[in-house]
């Protein structure tokens, strides 16, 4: 199993009061897989996506991740997963404002220590897949938000990750953007990544393989 969660809880502290948020969330997704995770506002499923991308710790239970305990890693084992295992779409896109979008796709392999020539080929590269080479030396702000969406993408692939984690990536965009993000996502599915993907909108979820529901802080599947 590629991802397989056991009885996680995550609890966070406001003040003196300790707010359980998930509850013993049982979950496997295999290589291949697309999940969408649904739930209400406040339901945790962002706290959830972020625990299966190692951007977050579980307060207990057991995470395993190609079959190996993720508690039992360093915290530069953990950067180095989630930089080449997981590749990170959001609502917000959070592109860095003032660097032009095929720099914007860069940034993981800064990070990764690849040389200047193959990172600029291999963000040419990416954003092509995702149709938008023509945009490379625009900055965000010169960017409709599907288009901006778009090179997050680009970003989220360069590293090759298995798995893709977007959370809420279709929230701020209108219905015919979000179709053709959903398009993108559906594709790489089909090439073989494996995709995570939070949604509360239905039609957005019915994209995907199998649908999951955090509700009180256990998963149910429909
Ligand atoms: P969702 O993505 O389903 O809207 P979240 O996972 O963002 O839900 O949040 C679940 C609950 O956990 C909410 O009540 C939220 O306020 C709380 N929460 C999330 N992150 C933190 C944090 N870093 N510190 C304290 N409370 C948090
Ligand atoms: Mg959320």
């Amino acid at each position: 199993m590629l991802i397989s969660l056991k009885d996680i809880r995550k609890s966070y502290l406001s003040g003196k009061i300790s707010l359980e948020v998930l509850k013993g969330v049982n979950l496997d997704v295999g290589a291949g897989d697309f999940v969408a995770i649904m739930g209400r506002s406040g339901s945790g499923k962002s706290t959830l996506l972020n625990i299966i991308g190692c951007l977050d710790r579980q307060t207990s239970g057991t995470y395993l991740f190609e079959g190996s305990d993720i508690k039992a890693k360093s915290d530069d084992e953990l950067a180095g997963l989630r930089n080449g295992r997981f590749g990170f779409v959001f609502q917000t896109f959070n592109l860095l404002p003032r660097y032009r979008a095929c720099k914007n796709v860069e940034i993981p392999m800064l990070y990764a220590n690849i040389p200047k020539d193959k990172r600029e080929a291999l963000a040419v590269e990416m954003l092509e897949k995702v149709g938008i080479a023509g945009r490379k030396d625009h900055t965000p702000a010169e960017l409709s938000g599907g288009e901006q969406q778009r090179v997050a993408i680009a970003r989220a692939l360069v590293m090759q990750p298995k798995v893709l984690l977007a959370d809420e990536p279709t929230g701020n965009l209108d219905s015919r953007s979000g179709m053709e993000i959903m398009d993108i996502v559906r594709k790489l599915n089909e090439e073989g990544i494996t995709i995570i993907l939070v949604t509360h909108e239905t039609e957005i979820a019915g994209e995907a393989k199998r649908v999951i529901t955090i509700h009180d802080g256990v998963v149910y599947n429909e």
